[in-house]
């Protein structure tokens, strides 16, 4: 009532109950945070009417650096320092200071101090203030300081440094030979991001997984090999919130080393919040595959965009899949990632399809602001929201969000920025001016980098003591059994799927043709004639499939490539099963025309592709596969039909591994869906299977086969069928009409196998009713090493290994034979669960 209304409040209290935490009383700590906390609160409640213009609080430096023994009085100053933030809410006229003081010189809370223990904190930085300068610094804060003011010495700041080094090279990093640009192998910016992290966590021993501006400076290409020099440096007595930074150097041999990567560290990471989506959202132009295949620069075992789930004019949201430290490195050590590369590098990777999708440009990453990790990373699918733009010259800028497989944001990378290069710049990058320039590794095939690397991958495989399963000697007949090195095995490698190979009927009737018409026709039939056993032949085939003509060629591969590049052209499209064989999209590639996967087996999804780009092109051809060759399924033939019919289509159906297999005669996927077999325009099958011989064939409409007679490059400029293999089809192909129950009995075996595998827990994936199971293990190496301990065991099964498959999808693919016995087939399974179970 005397002075006025209260203007200003100064909290200068406190005590101290010092002692180790185990050693602290619930009664003590309260005592220490009342003091300090529920002083403060007090007095801001009692002045809440009151025209507050100052608050000034005394609180401690032990607020911000801790101290042994304070873990309340240290509490206790930093809610002091946090009430004070909230004065200036509740009186927003008013200027608050909180003030971390060290210890005064001449109080009582000083002259406690032991002086073995005041030396020890004076070295680290703590000033004993004497009164009088005291007295200076509060008046003056009291007077203009604002939010929290801490008082301590000007110290050096104290650098704690990390360094690391190694080696890498495609040898040892697998996975980086499918990460190249311009035909180099270059360290991806994701993988320098987790061991820029795996830095920061070993400098600075915290729980956060973050790490700032993260830039390149300079590529690192990695083969022959790199050194790659890691060195960490954060500051310990920091005001800034840079708190320290990280540098990443490469040398190649006899260079100096060059700053390659440079990234900061900050004392505080904050969670952004979530991305939101705005912009429209679009139809998808291009599958992922199709991107990878057509314009990535990322090989199989780099694909981590699993699914495309959205595509927008300001974002993309995708799927990735996650490695393993050692699937990247066979030197590797840690069993888990801190962030994974494959995950962030897979977010490039959907950055990258969104700008071709849209642009037709690629990017790649230059600087990431921010990333920020809470919580492990996930090891299942992870979805990836990507929110940015084409900031025009040049550069893309974006952010990123990654959610666990709960739908948990776990992760997010903020202010991505990728360089823009159009497709020509990239093409142009890569050329030198002058011949004197080109290195040898563009000149001399020795050193082509896929012929070095293929050679290290069977260098590492004899390292780890695994026998090369490729290109073994077989003696004898390759049927249910082989003789390998002189041994006899159970057989799963050959496709003798009848047992006509080695039948003495057939080879009867090859060394007869043989002893007729010498071994060669010596020349393309078209130059040098025809001989009764290629029109007899091409007659059987005709009837077998139930169309009115056929052509053979000399191989089955050889049929696919040259009728398919034949037939189909520019302006044309060919939609193909994502499993399709290699000899369809070699044809396709070939031809010219748009290629275009569809998910495997998916009718619906091709339908949905067709009603939308159908009408865009002038023919349209879909090619599938009766029974597919690594995964032994059957194709959903009636409702391709019905496709062909809607979208008006040819159809391709390569019958490799169903003619001789399917249908109750053996006539294949027609005969096994009971479809009338005109209903499709190509059938094409493969003579080096069920029939006992060498070769390929197309069966079709007469004038199609007429036209393909005349002009298929295969056939007019390449040698016809030898007499022997022609006449070992025509054998074959006869006797399988006249014995139906060899096919039976085919069926029969395949299904016991199929069944008893399944019984016994084996991954026998899609496989349903063919004479092809795999057994799915899902790792290159152990996929060998099973295919090993198979073989000293007296069975042969070829091991089907990248880049045939994927790494995750490594398989050893048994071929079922109706000469396999059921105590072979039994004995095969068992050995088989058994070794699989000590395997893993
Ligand atoms: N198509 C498919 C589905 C195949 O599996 C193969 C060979 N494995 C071929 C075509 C090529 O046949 P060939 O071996 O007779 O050249």
């Amino acid at each position: 009532e005397k002075l006025g209304p209260i203007e200003a409040i100064i909290h200068a209290s406190g005590l101290l109950r010092d002692a180790r935490i185990e050693k602290k009383s619930a009664q003590a700590m309260k005592e220490v945070l009342q003091t300090k906390v529920d002083g403060l609160i007090n007095l801001i409640r009692g002045t809440l009417g009151d025209p507050i213009k100052v608050v000034a609080a005394w609180s401690s430096w032990s607020a911000r650096f801790g101290n042994i023994g304070q873990i309340d009085y240290a509490a206790a100053n930093e809610l002091v320092n946090r009430l004070c933030g909230e004065v200036e809410r509740l009186h927003p006229e008013a200027r608050a200071v909180s003030i971390m003081w060290s210890p005064w010189e001449d109080s009582d809370m000083a002259r406690s101090i032991p002086p073995i223990v005041r030396q020890g904190l004076e070295a680290e930085g703590v000033l004993f203030v004497p009164t009088k300068e005291g007295m200076e610094r509060f008046v003056g804060e009291l007077l203009g300081g604002r939010g929290e003011v801490l008082i301590g010495l000007e110290m050096p700041l104290e650098e704690r440094t990390l360094l690391s080094r190694q080696t890498l090279s495609l040898e040892s990093h697998p996975m980086l030979s499918d990460h190249r640009l311009k035909d180099k192998a270059i360290l991806p910016f994701a993988s320098v991001i987790e061991d820029m992290l795996e830095a920061s966590r070993g400098l600075r021993g915290d729980a956060v997984v973050a790490v700032h501006g993260v830039e390149l400076c300079h590529g690192i290409q990695i083969d022959p090999s790199v050194e790659l020099m890691l060195e960490a440096r954060s500051r310990r007595f920091s005001h800034s919130p840079e708190c320290g930074h990280i540098e990443l150097n490469a040398r190649h041999a006899d260079e100096q080393p060059k700053l390659a990567y440079r990234a900061q560290l900050l004392t505080d990471a904050e969670l952004p919040e979530p991305i939101a989506l705005q912009g429209e959202v679009l139809g998808l132009p291009m599958s992922i595959q199709t991107y990878y295949e057509e314009h990535a620069f990322h090989g199989p075992l780099m694909q981590s965009v699993s699914r495309v789930l959205e595509l927008g004019t300001n974002h993309i949201i995708g799927l990735l899949k996650p490695s393993k430290p050692a699937s990247w490195s066979s030197l590797e050590k840690r069993s888990s990632w801190l962030a994974d590369p494959l995950l962030l590098d897979g977010a490039f990777q959907l950055v990258s399809y969104w700008l071709w999708a849209l642009h037709q440009v690629t990017a790649f990453p230059t600087r990431v602001e921010h990333y920020v990790q809470w919580g492990s990373v996930p090891t299942g699918p992870v979805r990836c929201v990507i929110a940015g733009r084409d900031e025009g010259d040049g550069v893309f800028s974006g952010n990123i969000d990654f959610y666990d497989e709960h739908e948990q944001r776990y992760a997010a990378m903020r202010g991505v920025r990728a360089q823009v290069f159009s497709r020509a710049e990239k093409a142009s990058a890569s050329s030198t001016s002058s011949s004197a320039e080109i290195p040898p590794e563009r000149y001399r095939m020795e050193q082509f980098e896929e012929v070095t690397s293929l050679l290290q991958r069977f260098e590492m495989a004899e390292k780890a003591g695994l026998r090369n399963p490729f290109f073994v000697q077989h003696h004898g007949v390759a049927r249910d059994t082989s003789v390998v090195a002189g041994r006899e095995m159970i057989n799963f490698s050959s496709y003798n799927y009848l047992g006509f190979s080695g039948d003495p009927e057939v080879s009867a009737q090859a060394k007869e043709a043989i002893d007729h018409y010498g071994t060669s026709v010596s020349a393309s039939r078209v130059a040098s004639g025809e001989r009764p056993f290629h029109t007899e032949l091409e007659a059987e085939l005709a009837q077998l499939h139930g169309v009115d003509a056929s052509l053979v060629f000399t191989a089955g591969f050889m049929t696919n490539e040259s009728v398919i590049g034949h037939v189909i052209g520019e302006g044309d499209l060919i939609v193909h099963d994502a499993l399709a064989h290699s000899s369809i999209l070699q044809g396709a590639v070939m031809s010219g025309a748009k290629r275009r996967p569809f998910p495997h087996n998916d009718v619906k999804a091709l339908d949905a592709m067709l009603s939308q780009i159908r009408g865009n092109f002038r023919r349209c051809c879909i090619a599938i596969e009766g029974v597919y060759s690594m995964d032994g399924d059957i194709a959903e033939l009636p409702g391709f039909m019905a496709l062909r019919e809607k979208h008006k289509c040819l159809l391709f159906v390569d019958e490799a591994h169903s003619i001789g297999v399917l249908g109750a005669n053996g006539r294949g996927i027609s005969e096994h869906f009971g479809v009338d077999p005109t209903g499709v325009d190509f059938w094409m099958g493969t003579l080096s299977k069920a029939f006992a011989s060498c070769g390929g064939y197309i069966a079709a409409s007469r004038p199609v086969v007429e036209y393909l007679r005349y002009t298929t490059p295969a056939l007019v400029f390449s040698a016809g069928m030898s007499p022997a293999n022609a006449a070992a089809a025509l054998a074959s192909v006869r006797k399988m009409r006249e014995e139906p129950q060899r096919v039976q009995q085919l069926q029969q075996r395949a299904r016991f196998f199929l069944e008893r595998a399944r019984t016994a827990g084996i991954d026998v994936g899609m496989s349903d009713g063919s004479a092809v199971v795999p057994c799915i293990v899902g790792h290159s190496m152990k996929c060998l090493s099973l295919s090993e301990r198979l073989a000293q065991r007296g069975i042969n099964v070829q091991p089907i290994v990248y880049p045939a498959v994927e790494d995750s999808a490594s398989r050893l693919r048994f071929f079922i034979s109706s000469l396999h016995s059921e105590e072979q087939l039994g004995f095969t399974v068992d050995a088989l669960a058994e070794e699989l179970r000590t395997l893993a």
